[in-house]
């Protein structure tokens, strides 16, 4: 720690921030307000935790409070909280840099790809900018605090141009001071420094803050009767009224989550999300459970309107916030809420819970546990019943995290089955249930089909599928990575089995003239067994194809192609994973091939159309040639010899 005055530089990302805020968000923005009193909310909610188990840490400022200070004259608005504080290292930390990783690039990708008008404040808030919407009305800002148990205090300084200031300071109190010296006021705009206004956005945007917000308010009393100047007939010659100043508290403090559904409005559910999330966008929807009994608790979450842009970053927080009877005790608590559900906000309050739980052991509390399952159950039945363009909504937006729960929970299984969708071959455009693919099946059709890959035109397209789209039969076109996943646990639908359209026998029935047919071709498809031993596993005539000549194909419990391309991607080992080439014996090119291995096993050429065969099964599934001049040259000899 120093006491030198130092200048820093923000972040890259955060002077991105910074311009993106000032710019775009000046019709929002009285939500400043809101963001730096949920700060200061949490500061106080982390300060009174840790008295739990210190309880000195309060020392002779124990009333915990928000204060807000607008000063007319100097058109300064301060926001101060008697929280937990920020060091000089945490005040460095936390303001200046954003920690979220991934930020950097996500906003990098946004400049390159989009001119500045797109970006909305919607998109804007998804970030959790809070601190830093101060500077949507100040020119400068200023934090003053000091962390609890510290003898010394640390000012923070910015104008918001790209570096700021910080220094060591005394501080006779605890808690955090953020100064803003509010932007010259226009006519007709709010006014931060004006009592009335402030409290009306504090009702708006911040009733339910746990801790009172208060503020100095001028107010007309009468003046006592005894104090007024009267006349000789005893009535009054001068003012009966007065201004006094008074600290009123501005909210009602109400925590939302413990009322009465009845009793609370959908813009106060709204708010509340707002404050607890720091997104600045409706949510889709929300849940608010009070249950009694064994397992009590009372739980209000929410699903967001859109997903975060690091919804896939392991190290991203969870949304639930766990309290106990009223009182906070965790973030981010994953033990709640499985991975799958990571994108569900809201709080969890577990009146039976002890106060002094950590991690480790709230990971094997039976409690927890017991309302851990049910809110899973419940949120799943709440997806269940979303209206129809809100389930679109939703799964667009949450659809491939909801998936992974097919593979890693277990007990619910069945109940993700329903809500997921794919598109199919029937269906390019719209995505479809399995319930509905059950019954769009055909008669004799005894499975569900599907194929994976990365691109749904090439999936669509693919060879593989001539057969199953000859007798009609829907395909599941799956081009989401995590549905290689699904498809490894969701073995079955309904009775019926998911089967891969590039796997195993097709069990599409034949007929026997066509099994002699195939049979014919023993001997010239063991030959080109021998031509390309290096490539392929098997070389066999196709239950699949109709037009193309030739495919790649895999045993029942071969890995799939695109997983095999999405382990290469990630880095890791892929086994050697050689696949079967599917011949279409029914293809007049392949008979010819045929009738000269026939007529004489050494031609040359036939080693030469072994490899082409290949070629073009991996072409027809989007695949690259080993030796592409190779097979040009091929090409073009034909070509030549046909014309
Ligand atoms: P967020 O609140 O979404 O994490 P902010 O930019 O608003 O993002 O704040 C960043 C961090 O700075 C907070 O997570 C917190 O650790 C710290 N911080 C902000 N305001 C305060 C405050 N009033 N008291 C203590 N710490 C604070």
């Amino acid at each position: 720690m120093t006491a030198r005055k130092e200048t820093h530089e923000f972040k890259t990302e955060v002077k991105q921030i910074l311009n993106l805020i000032i710019n775009s968000l000046y019709s929002n923005r009285d939500i400043f307000l809101r963001e730096l009193i949920s700060n200061g909310s949490d500061a106080i909610d982390r300060l009174r935790f840790k008295s739990q188990t210190e309880p000195d840490i309060l020392g002779g400022d124990a009333e915990l409070r928000i204060r807000l200070i607008p000063h007319k004259e100097n058109r300064t608005l301060e926001v101060s909280d008697n929280g937990i504080g920020m060091t000089y290292d945490e005040i460095m930390e936390n303001i200046g840099t954003i920690a979220r990783s991934g930020t950097a690039s996500f906003l990098a990708a946004l400049e390159a790809s989009q001119s500045a008008d797109v970006l909305t404040p919607e998109l804007i808030g998804q970030f959790g900018v809070g601190f830093y919407s101060a500077f949507i009305v100040a020119d400068k800002v200023t934090v003053l605090t000091r962390a609890a148990g510290e003898e010394k205090g640390v000012k923070w300084e910015s104008e918001g141009d790209g570096a700021y200031t910080i220094e060591e300071i005394d501080r006779p109190f605890r808690g955090t001071s953020v100064i803003l010296k509010l932007k010259e006021h226009e006519e007709g705009e709010a006014d931060f420094t004006d009592q009335w206004t402030l409290q009306s956005i504090v009702k708006k945007h911040s009733d339910f803050v746990r801790y009172p917000i208060v503020m100095d308010m001028e107010k007309q009393e009468p003046i006592p009767e005894e104090e007024q100047i009267k006349d000789k007939d005893g009535k009054p010659v001068g003012e009966t009224m007065r201004t006094v100043v008074k600290e009123e508290t501005l909210n009602s403090m109400k925590a939302i989550w413990a009322r009465n559904k009845s009793e609370v409005t959908d813009e106060e559910y709204k708010e509340f999300y707002k404050h607890l999330s720091h997104d600045w966008n409706d949510p889709l929807t929300h849940l608010h459970l009070k249950l009694e009994g064994v397992t009590e608790y009372s739980a209000l979450l929410y699903i967001p309107g859109s997903a975060p842009f690091d919804m896939f970053d392991r190290e991203r927080k969870h949304g639930i916030r766990l309290f106990c009877k009223r009182v906070f005790i965790m973030d981010d608590c994953k033990e709640l809420m499985p991975e799958y559900l990571r994108f569900i906000k809201g709080v969890v309050d577990a009146p039976d819970l002890n106060l002094n739980v950590s991690r480790e052991i709230l990971q094997q509390d039976r409690l927890v546990r017991n309302i851990r399952k049910n809110l899973v159950k419940k949120v799943l039945e709440l997806i269940k019943n979303l209206e129809e363009k809100d389930f679109e909504t939703f799964y667009e937006e949450f659809g491939q995290v909801l998936k992974e729960g097919v593979h890693t929970d277990w007990d619910n299984k069945d109940k993700i089955a329903e809500l997921i969708r794919f598109k199919t071959t029937r269906s390019e455009d719209k995505l479809i249930s399995l319930k509905q693919y059950v019954e769009n099946m055909k008669p004799d059709q005894k499975e569900i089909y599907y194929i994976t890959g990365e691109n749904l035109t090439t999936i669509a397209n693919s060879p593989l599928l001539e057969r199953l789209k000859e007798k009609d039969y829907e395909v599941l076109l799956m081009t989401d990575p995590v549905d290689e996943f699904v498809v490894t646990s969701l073995t079955e639908y309904d009775g019926k089995q998911l089967k891969s359209a590039e796997k195993g026998d097709l069990d599409i029935e034949e007929g026997k003239e066509e099994k002699e047919k195939k049979d014919a071709y023993t001997a010239l498809f063991g030959f080109i067994k021998t031509k390309l031993q290096d490539k392929v596993k098997d070389v066999k005539p196709s239950s699949r194809l109709k037009d193309s000549i030739a495919c790649l194909s895999g045993d029942a419990y071969d890995m799939s192609a695109y997983m095999e391309k999405l382990l290469k991607a990630s880095g890791a080992q892929a086994p050697e994973n050689k696949r079967v080439l599917e011949i279409n014996t029914g293809h007049p090119v392949v008979d010819k091939i045929k009738t000269k291995f026939e007529s004489n096993r050494d031609d040359p050429s036939l080693s030469d159309y072994s490899e082409l065969l290949f070629d073009m099964a991996v072409i027809s599934e989007g695949g690259k040639v080993e030796n592409p001049s190779k097979f040009n040259k091929m090409i073009g000899e034909l070509m030549t010899s046909a014309l």
